[in-house]
């Protein structure tokens, strides 16, 4: 079972590496909140969360096909300088958004050899296991207005 779409999750989280390395954390920040079934969050997150109460805390594994998806080889690909706008200095390691079905998908640089560019379309945390800490904040009913635009509303919301 997963969170219903009629719902609005708040939570803290920490989500760290393999090697320890925190990657992401509401530590010091507002908490996140997501519309339920939404895919803002990992289903495997979602399944817990969904059995969890407010004020509850909980670890969750995840392997990397539950969390940013295996690392692909065919995913690094070479391309020429010219597909990238003109007066952007590409550098080893630098990261872009590019559009993929509709979605933004973050690109890496991985090398850059004179008119060779050599992206990764893998997520930088592919083929990675991740912990992920969380803390249910709130579960709540979503407003008529989140599930029309299929995003939840707070005080930081520009609508
Ligand atoms: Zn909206």
């Amino acid at each position: 079972m997963s969170i219903d779409s009629k719902k609005v999750a708040t939570i803290h989280y920490k989500i760290t590496d393999e090697k320890g390395i925190v990657q992401d954390s509401t530590e010091g920040e507002h908490p996140y909140s997501f519309l339920g079934s939404s895919d803002h969050m990992f289903p495997k997150v979602e399944e817990k969360l969904a059995t969890m109460e407010a004020g509850e805390k909980a670890t969750i594994e995840l392997e990397a096909a539950e969390a940013y998806g295996e690392y692909i080889e065919e995913g690094v690909k070479i391309t020429s300088k010219s597909n990238f706008p003109e007066g952007v200095e590409l550098k080893e390691g630098m990261t872009f958004l590019t559009q993929q079905d509709g979605h933004d998908v973050p690109v890496t640089v991985k090398k850059v050899e004179d008119d060779n560019i050599t992206i990764d379309f893998n997520h930088p945390l592919a083929g990675q296991k991740l912990k992920m800490e969380v803390e249910l904040v709130e579960l709540r009913d979503a407003t008529e207005d989140e599930m029309a635009h299929g995003h939840v509303h707070g005080p930081g919301c520009s609508h």
